[in-house]
């Protein structure tokens, strides 16, 4: 008998609008082991090419289907050293799952939901222990500890190579800490337990509050070190060019989510982090930054509203200037979110903020659009409806429409080029940029983009590092 995909069972919708705890609650191992069934262990496998990092996808399930967790974490770990996380935030439905031959007459084999339950396994489990390759006596500094510079520095530590890792926030983890909030991935339970594991059997130092640039300049590093990978990401937030941008309620979302995230603001009351959560917000953008600002809004007003009574009339939007078909993030995070109350205003862009007397934002006049040609993007292009001009009433406004590398790590490093976008140029095979000795990877050269894809560029430059460093190829 045919059996059909598994689901994976959630927190339900009113429930979860009232606190941070994770939607996503894992497979069972019964359910992870009938997922696994699915899988035809096709001889030519095409899962595993839309896998960044090339998970033996089908070996690994097939370990699951038999009951050998031990086995299937020793697979996994043996290309991701972050299954928990990847298996939580990867957009596999346009990665593995995409190119599983049951999605073509019916619905793919659940790989990234195996791969979630396989990451927790050994999280609970520690079946598995990295070990630290014999010492090479080399040492190598990474700047950013995001997907990028733990993978590299992971991989570093277990090839025998001293790391160090440079972050300039307080805490290490990157975007997977400040920027994705605790009810898609828990910082505790899986982030600090994978960088804490890491950190320890490998031996990699991290030195948090140290910004490459202003307290240490690349040159300086290079002194002390034989490499240095780059992995600072794209932090830095775009905003639109319109009218009434200054008044007080409007920000970016990494702003917002940083005050949420790092900042603890998702422990309120115990934490009285100051964040501004209007009554009715507007998130501009439709990504995975957008649905996590969107979602956190949600959140805070309900914990606010049972704190200080109800807030009648609370609303969060998603503005959105093209259609539900050109929506950019994971399919799951639009249909929590939509499932959650969230409501979503698409073919819709605004063209002025107004503020009231205080300066503080009162609405936001829109306009709707209709799709035109494809653009360069591929998408059809939004274009405005004359006379189509309405005013909507928020309090809030976050923008959520992209971000890109901050330009500190490149202040006194001259011979580190940069693109007209702001990215690192670096070879996207090897990462090695235009300054001999310096590698660079993730969002930083590809500008935002995903955890996966800046865990495959973080892997590609530590195999390269090694080599170098072991006098294999020169520079
Ligand atoms: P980052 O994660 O940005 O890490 C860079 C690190 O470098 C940071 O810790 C930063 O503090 C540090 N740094 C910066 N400058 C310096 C400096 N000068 N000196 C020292 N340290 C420095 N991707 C997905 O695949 N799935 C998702 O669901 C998803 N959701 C997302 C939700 C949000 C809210 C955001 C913002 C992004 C999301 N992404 C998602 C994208 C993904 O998180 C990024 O592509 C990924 O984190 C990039 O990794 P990175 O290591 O290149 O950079
Ligand atoms: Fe299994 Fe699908 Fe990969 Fe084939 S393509 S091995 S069915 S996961």
């Amino acid at each position: 008998m045919k059996i059909p995909r598994q689901d994976m069972p959630v927190q339900e919708p009113e429930d979860r609008v009232r606190n941070f705890d994770e939607v996503a609650l894992g497979f069972t191992l019964d359910l992870a082991r009938k997922e696994a069934e699915r899988c035809l262990q096709c001889k030519e496998p095409h899962c595993m090419e839309g896998c960044p990092v090339e998970v033996t996808i089908p070996e690994f399930i097939e370990a699951v289907r038999v009951g050998d967790m031990a086995k299937a974490v020793e697979i996994m770990k043996s290309k991701n050293n972050l299954p928990a996380i990847c298996g939580r935030v990867c957009p596999q439905e346009v990665q593995c799952e995409q190119r599983c031959i049951l999605g073509k007459k019916g619905e793919p084999v659940a790989i990234g939901r195996i791969e979630r339950f396989v990451g927790d396994f050994e999280l609970a489990n520690k079946t598995f222990e990295v070990s630290k390759g014999p010492a090479t006596g080399k040492k190598v500094a990474v700047v950013g500890s995001g997907p990028a510079g733990l993978t590299c520095a992971v991989d570093l530590g277990r090839m025998g190579h001293d790391v160090t890792i440079y972050e300039s926030l307080h805490t290490p983890g990157g975007v997977l800490v400040y920027g994705i909030p605790e009810f898609r991935l828990p910082k505790e339970r899986v982030i600090r337990a994978e960088i804490e594991t890491a950190a320890k059997a490998l031996g990699i130092r991290i030195l948090t509050d140290h910004v490459i640039g202003r307290t240490l300049t690349i040159d300086e590093l290079m002194s002390e070190h034989d490499a240095i990978f780059l992995g600072t990401g794209a932090g830095l937030p775009m905003f639109m060019r319109i009218p009434g941008i200054n008044f007080s309620g409007v920000m970016s979302a990494n702003e917002f989510l940083t005050r949420v995230n790092l900042m603890k603001g998702y422990l309120f009351p115990e934490f009285d982090t100051p964040v501004k959560v209007g009554k009715r917000v507007a998130v501009i953008g439709a990504g995975n930054v957008a649905m996590d600002s969107a979602r956190c809004a949600l959140r805070l007003q309900s914990l606010r509203a049972s704190e200080n009574g109800a807030q009648k009339g609370a609303e969060v939007h998603i503005v959105y200037r093209r259609s539900p078909a050109e929506v950019p993030a994971r399919l799951e995070e639009v249909h929590h979110a939509k499932e959650e109350g969230v409501i979503f205003d698409f073919l819709t862009n605004p063209i002025e903020i107004l503020g009231d007397d205080k300066g503080l934002v009162r609405s936001m006049r829109c306009i709707r659009m209709e799709l035109g040609e494809p653009d360069e993007s591929g998408r059809r292009s939004p274009i405005p409806i004359k006379g189509s001009e309405f005013e909507m009433e928020v309090d809030q406004v976050v923008f959520a429409l992209g971000t890109n590398p901050n330009p500190l790590v490149f202040l006194n490093a001259d011979g580190l080029q940069r693109t007209r976008h702001g990215t690192a140029v670096a070879n996207q095979e090897t990462g090695r940029t235009t300054m001999k000795g310096v590698w660079a990877g993730g969002d930083l050269v590809t500008g935002a983009a995903t955890v996966i894809s800046a865990m495959g560029a973080g892997k590609r430059a530590a195999a390269d590092i090694d080599r170098y460093l072991k006098g294999e190829i020169d520079w």
